[in-house]
């Protein structure tokens, strides 16, 4: 589909792209061709889709992949996908808000043009599932903040947290002239794949979060003030926060420098974090 077939689908049916849903269509064949091969699809993927607009990728994973289920929000654009792939007996489309009631399957792959709105919560929402690949279309900038090494500039909360996951590669980047309407900025095609096995369990899990965001709540702070007021920790005795000595103890617990920063960590240091933690409560 290209920009003037994308322009007359929607004037014919009088829909409008919707900014606050985050919708930019690929219009660029070159673009989708990219993201299909990247993909590596067979007939043995299971293939979700989170925001499939007008089908502009939807179609190629139907030709490509075993079964794909397409979940998309925008009532108008769910009918008009409904009815063109509507001979297409490997395909489910949801009509509804993936945040709000993702599909209890399994899938191999998960692919989305992300809806800028809400990237980050899509990737949480993707993470309970157990697909070995994500593949995603965002912002340039937020790739930069997934895929930074500590000490750089955009690593922070969201690197630590989606590491836990995933290992993130950055495939290519796509300019803004391949959407319509047109984004801001330039976008990134980026893999997510999943860790083979977890370094923590269960509770230990939500602990870890809470670490990291404590972590960068303080980012200018050290990360014993960080921690030892962080409003996401407590010290399980009805105080608002941990405290100093607390915090110093876990710090020590994990072998971490008390005057380095948030981001001066590496992501296993909040793992070492979370294990201390633990060892001390019990
Ligand atoms: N995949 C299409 C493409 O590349 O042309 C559209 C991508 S557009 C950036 C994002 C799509 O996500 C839109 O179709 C929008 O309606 C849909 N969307 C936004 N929020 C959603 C949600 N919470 N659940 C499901 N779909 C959503």
């Amino acid at each position: 589909m290209n920009r003037t077939e994308i322009k007359q689908i929607i004037a014919e049916r009088g829909l409008r792209p919707n900014k606050k849903l985050g919708q930019n269509f690929l219009v660029d064949g070159g673009a989708r061709e990219r993201i299909a091969g990247a993909m590596g699809l067979s007939n043995a993927d299971r293939v979700l889709e989170v925001g499939p607009g007008l089908g502009a990728l939807t179609g190629r994973l139907i030709e490509l992949a075993g079964h794909v289920t397409a979940v998309e929000i925008d009532a108008g654009y769910s009918r008009y996908l409904a009815e063109r792939f509507a001979g297409a007996a490997n395909f489910r489309l949801i009509h509804g808000d993936f945040l709000k009631s993702p599909p209890d399957e399994s899938f191999t792959k998960i692919v989305s043009n992300l809806p800028y709105y809400c990237s980050s919560e899509m990737l949480f929402g993707f993470s309970r599932y157990d697909a070995p690949n994500v593949y995603v279309m965002l912002q340039k900038e937020m790739a930069e903040r997934i895929t930074a090494s500590p000490g750089n500039k955009n690593y922070g909360a969201l690197t630590v947290a989606l590491w836990f996951y995933y290992e993130a590669k950055a495939l290519f980047t796509v300019s803004r002239e391949s959407f319509y309407p047109r984004p801001e900025v330039t976008s990134t095609f980026l893999r997510l794949s999943r860790r083979s096995s977890f370094l923590l369990e269960g509770d230990d899990i939500e602990l870890f979060h809470n670490l990291v965001k404590s972590a960068f709540w303080g980012r200018r702070k050290t990360i014993l003030r960080a921690l030892a007021e962080s409003p996401h920790l407590s010290d399980g005795e009805g105080a608002p926060s941990l405290g100093r000595s607390r915090a110093e103890r876990l710090l020590d617990g994990a072998g971490i420098d008390p005057a380095l920063r948030g981001e001066d960590l590496a992501p296993e240091e909040y793992v070492a974090l979370a294990r201390a933690w633990r060892k001390a409560a019990n």
